[in-house]
């Protein structure tokens, strides 16, 4: 069978949340009311409305651009697309056509034998979003305009991917770039990023790309995956089948698990692209720019090889540490208050990787709340406890757990419930003496020779004291007493 080469271009667009619209004052909130109570008659197009360009949005979406070492434009021009439906009032959008806010640019991405290779941005250009159909049961279709002129950014792909595994890490890199930034709060299911899809396939000893396909409708990262995999199958069969592929939109139906044919595909001259008359061409002068590109923060790439030099974690944290920027904070926060009780950043990344993320995980919160559900001292004292030998390490997970549960600072646990290690030679030779007692099979067994089974003595010690011996000095403990009684 022939080898097939998949070539994947993605085109994400993505709300700048801004407090009002792309084009005039009325709240951007648009989940925030009820239908049509965030319109005004920009939002709404009603005739002799004026836009007005948002300046904060403008930022913003220079921001976006910098953070995909993106090339920004000193002038760019804004244009009507025209096309006719109902969550479209005025006929047509303002959008950017030949002149986009942002040229080329590029995010690094992992590709399927885990190397990292970078994939290129063609531009990013400013748009409005449309207002919403509400489809009703009964086959009447409502149209909600609170979401009509909120900012949105076009970022269009270049075809640089080569699976659909690769076009879900691509996605998930310009959420994770995005949300850093505090652009966008990265809700897919609310529709805040979408993504559409070109996708292509030809065989391996063909140099020219295959004819494309563009996949709507793929509301979450696995149904991107999903979608552009069932794709490029359709292709592939299609292709061996001797069929050609048709140049057309699919849409994804995640019910079915297939893509759809739609309508075929629309080219620029079907927009009557022009520029738009009551806006004036976009000028940035350096200074402007400059001070965009001096609001950027520490970005995760950077920032998760960082981590890896600078406190010695595995790529594997280190990519973990850093999947949001509360994250990334809150771990930074966790190392410096760990440092003065002799916490390493290592111990403190292995508690927020491990015990913290499941916490988090087992009780539905999300990351932004884990400052506030065990505070980085909390941490901070339980590293503390353990580096004093205050506490053993299965005391430690208890206390943990209950800390991050009540909101409790760990020293309090501790203190108040008595939970302190005990390693006092007198009480551990009582426990090993009752352990000895009540365990006479394993007790024969390590006299007679199999030195293993202290492993299980010392458990019992563990257990009779709920955790709170010293593993190390309750087995000199039990090796003691055993060695009288020869
Ligand atoms: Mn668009």
């Amino acid at each position: 069978m022939t080898d097939y080469i998949t070539t994947i271009g993605l085109e994400v667009h993505a709300q700048a949340r801004t407090a009002s619209k792309m084009f005039d004052a009325c709240s951007a909130d648009y989940a925030g009311g009820e239908a049509n109570t965030r319109t005004s008659v920009v939002s709404l197009g009603l005739p002799g409305a004026l836009p007005v360009v948002n300046q904060h949005a403008i930022e913003l979406a220079a921001l976006s651009g910098l953070a995909i070492n993106c090339s920004i434009h000193p002038q760019s021009v804004f244009a009507r697309k025209s096309y006719i439906y109902p969550d479209l009032p005025k006929g047509y959008q303002i959008t950017q056509y030949d002149q986009p806010l942002c040229g080329e640019g590029w995010i690094e991405i992992q590709d399927d034998n885990g190397n990292l290779k970078r994939a290129g941005i063609e531009r990013l250009h400013i748009e409005e979003d449309t207002g919403r159909l509400v489809h009703g049961g009964d086959g009447s279709s409502l149209v909600d305009y609170n979401r009509s002129g909120v900012p949105l950014m076009e970022i269009v792909g270049k075809p640089d991917i080569a699976s659909p595994e690769e076009a879900r890490r691509y996605f998930q890199k310009l959420r994770q770039i995005l949300m850093w930034i505090g652009v966008n709060n990265g809700d897919l299911e609310h529709g805040e990023m979408r993504c559409d899809a070109n996708v292509s396939v030809r065989p391996s000893h063909q140099r020219e790309y295959g004819v494309k396909v563009e996949i709507k409708n793929m509301n979450s990262f696995r149904a991107v995956e999903r979608a552009l995999a069932y794709e490029v199958q359709r292709q592939i069969k299609a292709l061996e089948a001797g069929e050609a592929i048709i140049q057309e939109t699919r849409g994804w139906n995640e019910a079915l698990g297939i893509t759809v044919g739609q309508r075929s595909k629309e080219f620029a001259h079907d927009y009557r692209y022009f520029p738009e008359p009551d806006i004036p061409p976009l000028v940035l002068d350096q200074a402007w720019i400059a001070a965009r590109r001096a609001e950027l923060p520490e970005l995760p790439d950077a920032r998760r090889a960082r981590f890896e030099a600078e406190y010695g974690l595995s790529r594997q944290d280190a990519d973990l540490l850093t999947i949001e920027r509360p994250v990334a904070d809150y771990y930074e926060t966790a190392v410096q208050a760990a440092a003065d009780g002799q916490g390493s950043a290592r111990d403190v990344a292995n508690w927020v990787v491990g015990e913290l993320f499941r916490l988090l995980n087992d009780s539905g919160e999300p990351a932004s709340r884990m400052a506030e559900r065990m505070p980085p001292q909390h941490i901070a004292e339980i590293l503390a406890l353990l580096a004093k030998g205050g506490i053993t390490r299965t005391v430690a997970k208890q206390v943990f757990e209950e800390s991050f549960n009540s909101g409790i600072n760990p020293e309090k646990i501790v203190s108040d419930r008595g939970l302190k290690q005990i390693s006092d030679e007198g009480s551990l030779a009582t426990i090993a003496r009752e352990v000895i007692a009540a365990n006479p099979k394993p007790v024969e067994e390590y006299r007679k020779g199999k030195t293993t089974a202290i492993q299980f003595l010392v458990g019992q010690i563990m257990k009779a004291t709920k955790g709170q011996a010293n593993p190390q000095a309750a087995r000199t403990a039990l090796e003691t007493e055993l060695s009288k009684d020869v």
